[in-house]
């Protein structure tokens, strides 16, 4: 099969994983029998749920999906989103690129992601918890603490984390937190996983700015998407001196030359919900604001935001992937050729993973670590494969997106090979 022949999985998201991933496998020489093997997952569920909305009239059919990538590094591992633009494509693009981050990281984790194709803010908090309660006891077979173990992303947070640890300990019986991560700390949740995929990008950003000279102290970032990792990220580039010109959510973008103050940020979406009429900045659209000046431009919220169309605009100079799939090939060609450093996806947005590692780890052990030692260990392991990428890119004359998928896909092909193949 090519990747021409998508069938079941066509989304752009899907093509661009693929084609990224192709890319990396030519380069890089990877066998053709395992390269064909990784093109596709390895195993998918697709599932249908009853949705009974609040006022008990309307049962609606909402689809679900579970897709694990690679089941040969140990149990697998990935977030679950719920948007209105999941899909099967979508969800084995994310699972893919979960497959990379882990191996990246060195985690004894194959990549995995599920969804559910529904807007989470339209919906009540009953009627979120019957959504999830209902779609996982509908991939119930699918997980488990050895098998594979969800975790909040775009659209899920800890509360959602906690109905589903709680539907799966339900029907065994018994408290399993280990089903889990991205769970209050209560049930068992890690210290420091909440704001850990923010807290890693800026390591990271750290890391980038030493590796190209920049004074973070007197520069500036736009960070679009005030979500978790878009908020997160904000508020630690603030502590470090950076300056945040423009943020942005759904809603709008927010732009203020003078530097915005995130914490009154964050206080005026407790109270609003949203960044709109937010009186701290100009509005400026999402789009604008990528190409408003900046040192840092930290996408932080959808795919497919930095394309051939927009690419030869932005005026930043490093591009840091708080999201996952930000940046189309076109686009990353264009960054290239511009001399703008990106941090990808799969190694700037690995601190949530790696969180969820340890918040794992602790709950097999029953033995919980401090925030100190969480925060120390995350930056250990994503410093190390920051210096691992920069020194294959440098060596290989690679870009860090190309030089970082091929640290990742080098050792899940190592793997298939000692294990060999069954029957
Ligand atoms: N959803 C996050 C990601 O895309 C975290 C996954 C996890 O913690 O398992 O990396």
């Amino acid at each position: 099969m090519t990747p021409t022949d998508l069938r079941e999985f066509d989304d752009p998201m899907f093509r661009l994983a693929q084609a990224q991933f192709l890319k990396a496998a030519g380069i890089m020489g990877l066998d053709e029998n395992i390269c064909e093997r990784l093109l596709w997952p390895q195993r998918t569920m697709v599932v249908t749920l009853p949705f009974r909305q609040d006022d008990y009239h309307e049962v609606e059919t909402v689809f679900g999906y579970r897709v694990q990538h690679v089941l040969t590094m140990g149990p697998t591992k990935g977030g679950i989103r719920y948007h209105e633009s999941v899909n099967l494509g979508e969800v084995s693009a994310l699972a893919m690129w979960m497959t990379w981050k882990c191996a990246l990281m060195q985690l004894p984790f194959g990549g995995a992601k599920g969804g559910v194709c529904i807007d989470p803010t339209s919906l009540s908090r009953a009627e979120l918890q019957r959504v999830t309660r209902r779609y996982t006891m509908e991939i119930i077979s699918m997980i488990g603490p050895d098998k594979d173990i969800p975790a909040p992303d775009m659209g899920t947070n800890e509360q959602v984390m906690a109905w589903l640890m709680d539907t799966y300990s339900q029907q065994v019986g018994y408290a399993v937190p280990e089903v889990v991560t991205g769970k209050p700390v209560v049930l068992g949740g890690s210290l420091g996983r909440t704001e850990a995929t923010g807290r890693g990008l800026v390591y990271l950003i750290q890391e980038s700015a030493k590796h190209l000279g920049i004074d973070l102290s007197q520069s500036t970032a736009i960070v679009q998407g005030f979500g978790n990792v878009g908020s997160n990220t904000a508020r630690f580039l603030e502590e470090l001196g950076v300056r945040i010109v423009g943020v942005s959510d759904v809603s709008t973008g927010l732009w203020n030359e003078n530097g915005l103050s995130i914490s009154s940020l964050l206080d005026w979406v407790r109270n609003h919900k949203i960044l709109k009429g937010c009186p701290s900045g100009d509005e400026v659209s999402n789009a604008e604001l990528l190409e408003r000046p900046c040192d840092i431009l930290a996408p932080c919220a959808m795919q497919n935001q930095i394309t051939g169309e927009n690419a030869q605009r932005l005026q930043c100079r490093m591009v840091a992937e708080g999201a996952n799939g930000p940046t189309t090939l076109e686009a990353d060609a264009i960054l290239n050729e511009r001399g703008i450093f990106v941090l990808p996806d799969v190694l700037g947005n690995a601190g949530g993973v790696t969180v969820s590692y340890f918040e794992w780890v602790q709950d097999t052990q029953n033995y919980m670590w401090t925030l100190d030692e969480i925060n120390s260990r995350l930056h250990g392991i994503m410093t190390n494969a920051f210096r691992r990428t920069i020194i294959r890119a440098e060596r290989d004359k690679l870009d860090t997106r190309t030089a970082a998928m091929i640290e990742g896909i080098e050792r899940v092909a190592q793997a298939k090979l000692s294990r060999g193949l069954f029957p």
